[in-house]
């Protein structure tokens, strides 16, 4: 039977890998000019990119080149260690709710 533990050793593995990825001539490049957030597409100076994990590690994402994305800080923060499905969805609801007609005709 297998059974996915997910435990500090590996959460400390991956944030390793990503850190020796930043070193990678990859990513040096990815980000060397025009490097654009890849939720809010802003251009981003190089001080300014920081390496996503589209799948977070604490949710299995691993530091390999497929999974990790350029975003700005500001997005970075906002998502943390949410999917990107559920940052969206939880956005557009957000945004859903502040357009929807108010039901206030209870009577
Ligand atoms: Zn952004």
């Amino acid at each position: 039977m297998y059974h996915y533990e997910m435990n500090e050793q590996v959460i400390k593995r991956e944030k390793s890998a990503a850190r020796e990825l930043r070193k990678t001539r990859w990513w040096q490049t990815k980000i060397a000019c025009h490097a654009k957030c890849n939720y809010c597409l802003k251009i981003l100076t190089k001080d300014e990119c920081t390496m996503d994990h589209v799948v977070p590690i604490v949710r299995g994402g691993r530091s390999t080149k497929g999974n990790i994305v350029i975003a700005c800080k500001a997005c970075n923060n906002e998502k943390k260690d949410r999917l990107v499905t559920d940052w969206m969805m939880e956005r557009a609801s957000h945004a859903a709710g502040l357009h929807e007609p108010r039901d206030q005709g209870e009577k």
